[in-house]
């Protein structure tokens, strides 16, 4: 019988080291509990790095403690992780596929060591991959892998779905090793974006750079069909929604009630990150404030900004300027028992995110560029009265499926601020009728279903390649 193999660069468990203890705990992303009921399953497996660096000593043991959870670990060396994870990965793929190419650093090592953690995660695969078996490649991390497996063992279904936008070409172009990246994806038979955009961006660079014909979505490659499609990821909506009912959630709402009487607050959460626009989101801020001063004492942003990469300058310099910009608007606009913005630099547990969604008024998400964003799908979740108003960044993945939300360009402070004043004033009906009809997308197109429709469409693909036989 055939089996599923999931890779992608991180498994779904926490490992902590305590007195040279190991102590394996599964975590709780959305992904890994939408995967969850494929991986678990007989012999499905799920290969990733553990996420900590292993001594050599107890890796054969972490290896079989993961075995027993359907995990098999791929064990990085410190090289590696700074190579190919922080190097080629943060500093190549994530900024230019996030249109940040200033960021951007081609250092060769990058690529080296790319290719070789590839190479290994290609090994990994081989040691349990039989004919007839399915894998299903997730993310940047491993734009080669597919084209490796394919190489090595034609004779099974390959899956690569990629979590993050995929950029124009004029942006795809710039890096040098463009046509190793998109030959390593097309050893895949089903390529999986969240947006039509990122589709057609991929296909756009596969017909210009390598070229390949492309009919419609269907490219072929050695007489073999590859397809590229659309599939927008969803939350694990039943989660949220059973969350805002929890007694702890319930009392978490009632301390924030007692604590904001009369004041709006309007809630952003991201990771440290230059994609999340957070420093225009603050000038927006800033700007509704002079815009609107009746909001003064009467409205607070609740900006959580969660802990990310921050040994590295960008993102210390990002994180400074946060700091620098929000300690500003406060110093300037509180008065003697209020100030305006509730700034955190830490993760919340999700029972405390849960009752931040149910209580704000207004969710406020304006990244730069966001594959998808799952804030804006939580917040919409977790609105149990249906009411509240989502301001959501058309540069986000979401805003092509939660148009009821007010969209907005991120880059225009003025526009944010005066999104801001209309969320604050929005008729409660029509706060209600546009979060239903988000709450309706958000629930049917739940991460389960995310997972099953890929799955089914693989199949579908495989079929197709038969046919065309
Ligand atoms: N999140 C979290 N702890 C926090 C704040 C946020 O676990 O303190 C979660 C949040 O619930 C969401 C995820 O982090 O599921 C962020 O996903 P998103 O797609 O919005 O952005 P990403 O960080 O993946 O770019």
């Amino acid at each position: 019988m055939s089996k599923t193999i999931i890779v992608s660069n991180r498994l779904p468990v926490k490992i902590t080291e305590k007195d040279g203890e190991y102590v394996l705990n599964p975590s709780e992303g959305g992904l890994a509990t939408g995967l969850g009921s494929i991986y678990r399953q007989g012999y499905n497996i799920w290969i990733g790095w553990p996420g900590v660096d292993v001594n050599e000593a107890a890796q054969g043991q972490i290896k079989q403690q993961l075995g027993t959870m359907n995990l098999m670990p791929v064990y990085l060396t410190q090289d590696e992780i700074n190579n190919y994870y922080e190097g080629f990965s943060n500093e190549v793929l994530w900024p230019v596929f996030h249109y940040m190419s200033v960021y951007a650093r081609y250092e060769q090592v990058y690529w080296d060591y790319y290719y070789q953690v590839n190479t290994k995660f290609r090994d990994a695969v081989l040691e349990v991959a039989e004919p007839g078996d399915v894998i299903w490649i997730h993310d940047y991390q491993l734009l080669l892998l597919p084209g490796m497996i394919r190489a090595a063992a034609p004779d099974v279904a390959i899956g690569y779905f990629q979590h993050i936008p995929f950029p124009s070409f004029e942006l795809f172009r710039l890096i040098p090793w463009r046509v190793e990246l998109l030959e390593g994806m097309l050893g895949a038979d089903l390529l999986g974006f969240h947006t039509f955009d990122d589709s057609h961006h991929f296909l756009n660079a596969v017909t210009r750079l390598l070229p390949l014909n492309a009919n419609a979505n269907v490219v072929t490659v050695n007489d073999r069909a590859v397809v590229a499609e659309t599939f927008p990821m969803g939350i694990d909506n039943n989660k949220f929604e059973l969350l805002s009912q929890d007694p702890e959630v319930i009392k978490q709402v009632e301390s924030l009630r007692e604590n904001f009487q009369g004041t709006h607050m309007v809630l952003s959460i991201d990771r440290l990150d230059y994609s999340k626009g957070i420093i225009q989101r603050l000038q927006a801020f800033e700007l509704f404030l002079q815009l609107y001063p009746e909001y003064i004492e009467k409205v607070v942003l609740y900006m959580i900004v969660v802990p990310s990469r921050d040994s590295v300058a960008q993102y210390k310099e990002l994180r400074d300027a946060i700091d620098m910009l929000a300690g500003g608007i406060n110093a300037r606009f509180r008065t003697l028992n209020w100030h305006p913005i509730n700034y955190f630099y830490r993760s919340f547990p999700v029972e405390t995110l849960s009752a931040l969604y149910s209580f704000a008024d207004v969710g406020l998400v304006t990244p730069m560029r966001d594959g998808m964003n799952l804030v804006s799908k939580e917040y919409v979740a977790s609105r149990k009265d249906s009411n509240g108003v989502l301001i959501l960044s058309e540069m986000a993945g979401a805003s092509k499926e939660l148009i009821d939300a007010l969209i907005v360009n991120p880059n225009n402070i003025g526009a944010i601020a005066r999104a801001i004043h209309e969320a604050l004033n929005m008729p409660e009906g029509e706060q209600r009728r546009r979060m239903k009809q988000m709450q309706q997308i958000v629930s049917k197109f739940n991460i389960s279903h995310w997972v099953k429709l890929f799955m089914a469409r693989l199949q579908e693909v495989k079929q197709l390649q038969q046919s065309m036989l």
